[in-house]
C-alpha cells in the first residue's frame, strides 16, 4: 500500500525485473533477497510498525519499501542521489575488503589507463584487455586483488586505484542512454546495506507524509 503512494504498480514491476535482469548489475534474485533481509531487520527497528498501525502500516509495507529503495534513484523525489548519499557516508564501509577479495573483475576504462601506469608503471605487466568489452582493460591478478594487503585490507595502490574500486558499492550503468550509478546489491557488503537502509527510511517518511496529506 505504502509503495503505490510513490511510484505506479505496473511502473514498479517493470524496473524492478528489469534490475533484476541487469548483467551489470551482477545481482541475482537470491543476492538480492539476502540484501533484503538484511536491511528489513536493521529497518524495523528504524522505523517500527505499531507506530503506524492505524495509518495501516504493516510490516508488508516495510519490505515493499526496500524493494523500491533497492532500484529507485530518490533524486526524483528530490532526494539525495546514490552517489550523493555513498559519497557523505563512507563510514559505512567496514574495510572488509570482501570487494577487494571476491571481484570477479576489476575492470579498467581505457582513459584511465595512462594515468594508472604513470603512477604504478610496475603494473604494465598486471594488467590485461578485458574479456567483455577488450577496448578497455582489467586488472589481471585478482581473487583476492594482488594490491591488498592480506591482514589490514588496505589497498597499496588507494590514491591511483582504479575508478571502479572508488565508486564501490556503486556501479556505473547505462539506462535508457543516460549513465547512473547503482548500488551493488551484496547482503555481506555493510556499506550497500545501510544505503539500501538510508533510502528506504526516506522512502517511508515520504511514503507516511503522502499518506497522511491523503487521509
Ligand atoms: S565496500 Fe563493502 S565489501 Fe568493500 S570493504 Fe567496504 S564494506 Fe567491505
Ligand atoms: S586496486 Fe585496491 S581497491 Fe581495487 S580491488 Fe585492488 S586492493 Fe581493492
Amino acid at each position: 500500500m505504502l509503495r503505490d503512494l510513490l511510484i505506479d504498480k505496473e511502473l514498479f514491476k517493470e524496473l524492478r525485473l528489469r534490475a533484476l535482469e541487469s548483467e551489470e548489475g551482477e545481482n541475482s534474485q537470491e543476492e538480492v533477497e539476502l540484501l533484503e533481509k538484511a536491511v528489513f531487520n536493521r529497518l524495523k527497528k528504524k522505523r517500527s510498525v505499531k507506530k503506524y498501525k492505524k495509518l495501516g502500516v504493516s510490516k508488508g509495507d516495510l519490505k515493499e519499501i526496500i524493494q523500491l529503495a533497492d532500484i529507485l534513484g530518490l533524486d526524483v523525489i528530490g532526494g539525495p542521489s546514490n552517489y550523493e548519499l555513498a559519497k557523505d557516508h563512507q563510514e559505512w564501509c567496514t574495510i572488509c575488503g570482501r570487494c577487494c577479495r571476491e571481484s570477479e573483475s576489476i575492470f579498467i576504462h581505457k582513459d584511465e589507463l595512462n594515468l594508472l601506469l604513470t603512477f604504478n608503471p610496475d603494473l604494465e605487466n598486471g594488467i590485461i584487455r578485458n574479456k567483455l568489452y577488450p577496448e578497455h582493460f582489467e586488472l589481471k591478478d585478482i581473487q583476492p586483488c594482488k594490491f591488498m594487503h592480506p591482514e589490514t585490507n588496505r589497498c597499496a595502490i588507494y590514491d591511483s586505484r582504479p575508478q571502479v574500486c572508488r565508486s564501490y558499492p556503486l556501479v556505473l550503468i547505462e539506462s535508457d542512454g543516460k549513465a547512473k550509478n547503482i548500488i551493488n546489491l551484496r547482503s555481506t557488503c555493510n556499506y550497500s546495506v545501510q544505503l539500501v537502509l538510508e533510502k528506504s527510511m526516506i522512502l517511508f517518511d515520504e511514503a507516511i507524509r503522502r499518506l497522511k496529506e491523503k487521509n
